[in-house]
Parts: structure tokens; sequence; C-alpha cells
């Protein structure tokens, strides 16, 4: 079975854990470690022969124009992480729309391609900001990847499920292609999909999660990984045990074990695992479920 691969394309100093002792108008002082990481990718997803889906932030593609046409020459789909990693749910859908247009109109700049995919920084599209999915639709969006459907403090939809779906709303439908997650016994949902599950526990727990998936749930599983995950050297900026752990914990094994899930298992795009749902509300590309 064909899973989805997906990168985030975003500093070390963007993720959430991190935010706060990084703010927005320091960005621009701080070293960037962003290329060199992502062309290590490039380079391992050109040995293995896959595509991935790159969702990158508005901002590095600003200014870093030269690695997007690198991303999109490669192959791979083109996909947007919003402009400035500010949390969907902290937004009004005006500063939404705005985030989003602006970090549009930087990947297309700098390589020529609309998005048609969108991933919220740290999946916060939670219940109480679903109404983002009609404005992605208004900006020319097919496919999302925002909601982890799991408990976590910041993000998730527990419930949800992680079979992709198309999702019907005033303005159109949109595919969404949630996290990978497996069920465990009752209602319990364990995180498979990447990120700090991925680096943190052992590689044998995320491969028996994405055999389960496809093998007795059938469905392809959505992993996810960022540039600074397998950059060990990134400077430390996030204070606290919790959220040191979460972003700093496993970054020495996670190309390692990056390399052993695509030796083990077959990736490809977004796109291509889950083609756009037609745009009548006649069909259902992935039946709801
Ligand atoms: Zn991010």
């Amino acid at each position: 079975m064909l899973n989805i691969i997906s990168v985030d394309v975003e500093e070390y100093f963007h993720p959430s854990e991190v935010a706060r002792f990084a703010p927005e108008d320091q960005w621009a002082g701080l070293p960037s470690r962003v290329e060199e990481p992502t062309r290590r990718i490039l380079h391992l997803f050109a040995q293995r022969e896959t595509r991935g889906t790159f969702f990158i932030l508005g901002w590095v593609a600003e200014r870093y124009p030269q690695l997007v046409r690198e991303i999109a020459a490669g192959g791979h789909e083109i996909a947007c992480h919003s402009y400035a990693h500010r949390l969907v749910y902290d937004l009004t859908p005006a500063e939404f729309a705005a985030d989003t247009k602006r970090a549009v109109a930087a990947i297309e700049d700098a390589c020529g391609v609309s998005p048609r995919a969108y991933r919220a920084p740290s999946y916060s599209i939670v219940t109480r900001s679903m109404w983002a999915l009609e404005i992605l639709i208004q900006c020319g969006f097919t496919h999302d990847s925002s909601i982890y459907p799991i408990s976590h403090d910041r993000y998730g939809i527990p419930g949800f499920g992680s079979n992709a779906r198309t999702l019907r709303t005033p303005s159109g439908p949109i595919l969404e292609v949630p996290i990978a997650a497996v069920k465990l016994s009752g209602k319990r949902v364990a995180p498979v999909g990447g990120g700090a599950y991925l680096r943190l526990l052992p590689y044998r727990y995320s491969a028996a999660g994405i055999r389960r998936l496809n093998y007795e749930e059938q469905q392809p599983a959505c992993i996810y990984l960022h540039p600074w995950e397998i950059d060990p050297g990134i400077p430390r900026l996030a204070q606290g045990w919790i959220s040191r752990l979460r972003t700093y914990g496993g970054l020495s094994g996670m190309e390692r074990k990056l390399e052993r899930l695509m030796s083990e298992f077959q990736f490809s795009t977004l796109g291509e695992v889950h083609p756009a749902p037609e745009p009548s509300a006649s069909r259902s590309a992935v039946s709801p479920g």
C-alpha cells in the first residue's frame, strides 16, 4: 500500500513549543538552518525514488525561493504550511485568510506552483476552528491535512478517525487527510504519524502502527517530519523539560528512522494517494466514516 510522506518545511524556531522563546520579531536575526536538512531529505527521497508532499512556510519561501524551486524540481508536491506559523484557533477568520493568501503568494512567487494542499501550524484546525476549511476552499485548496485525531494539550480532534474523507462545506468540498493514528482498546487512539512520536518512540512502534493501519484498517498512513528533526545541531531555544523533550528528544536517531521507514514502506504524495474530490456534491471521493 502507498502511504503518504510529508515534510513541514520550517525553521527550528517555528514550532509552537519554541515560539514563546523566539517571537516573530526576532526570527530574522536568528541563524537559519532550514536549507541543509531539507536538501538531505530531498537527497534521501531521490535515492529512494520517492515523491513526498512538502508543506512550506510562506516565511521560508520568501527567504529561500531557490530551495522551494529545488523541491518542485524533484517532482514533489508543493503545499502550504501557513505564512507565519500562527495557530489557526488564535486567529480571526480575516486574519487566517490574510495569512493564507500571503503564504500562497510567497510559494507561487518562489516556484510558480499554486499549492492545493494545506497543513495548519501545530494541527491547529480543531473543533472550534473548523471554519478555516471554508476559507481554504475559497483560497483554492482541495486538500487539508491539519487534523490530528488524538487528544493533546494543544491540538487534536479525538474520535475524528484517521481515514481520509471528503468534508462538505457551504463553499464546497475539501479532502481531509488526518495524521496517522491507530485505534487501541475502547476509545483510546495512539499517534503514529510522526514528529515527536516518531522521534521519541522505538522504531518498531511506528512501523507496527503503519502496518496495522495498512493491513487491519486497509488505510494508507500519513506520516510527517520537519527538516530540523534531522539536524541535531540546532540551537536549543525551548525551555522547560516537557518542551525540551518534545522538541529535542530523539533528534540524533531520526534520520536513521526515516531511512528505515522508507526502506520498509512505500510512500508518495498526498495528491497521488488521495486524488482531489469532485466539486459536485453528488459524488464522494472517499466515503465518510
Ligand atoms: Zn509547523
